[in-house]
């Protein structure tokens, strides 16, 4: 299952792609247009969240093309958990949170050229973003947003820029 976030879940979007999931943000990737997003929606068939209910009287949300849920005000875990609940969502392997790329492994030889020695003693496990390049490890911060995630849906984030 693909999503479309609006301007407001930015948030959100971010940490669906930690928890592995397809997850593009209205305001990258297609401007705050709201035909604009319906269109790509339909075209990428993704189910829209969005917290603008004017989006139930627009005809393809209305007619059921574009799968859709209204999402509340809320802090972003609990957006989550309401998105991971009502569409039965597992966790998958992290996405980068940045461009919702997908991450591939690295090896620490390879990624020791470029994270600080500390890091690359102490880590394990290296990643490199397919899309933005970014290289990312499981580092605390990982573990926080985890954490604030709930244990139904663990997550994974990126660490700091490091080449
Ligand atoms: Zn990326």
């Amino acid at each position: 299952m693909r999503f479309l976030c609006d301007a407001m879940l930015g948030g959100l979007a971010k940490w669906l792609r930690a928890a592995g999931h397809d997850a593009l943000y209205a305001s990258e990737d297609t401007g705050a247009d709201d035909r604009e997003i319906l269109r790509l929606a339909i075209e990428e068939g993704r189910v829209l969240l969005t917290g603008d209910g004017g989006f139930l009287e627009r005809e393809p949300v209305r007619d059921g093309e574009v799968g859709f849920l209204l999402v509340p005000q809320a802090p972003v875990e609990e957006q989550l958990r309401i998105v991971a609940k009502r569409f039965d969502l597992t966790r998958h392997e992290p996405r980068c949170m940045r461009c919702n790329g997908e991450l591939e492994e690295l090896s620490r030889e390879e990624a020791g050229r470029c994270v600080p020695p500390k890091v690359a003693e102490r880590q394990e496990e290296f990643l490199r973003c397919r899309g933005c390049g970014r290289l990312l490890w499981y580092g605390t911060h990982w573990e926080r947003i985890g954490a604030r995630a709930g244990a139904g849906l663990r997550v994974a984030a990126s660490a700091p820029d490091a080449c």
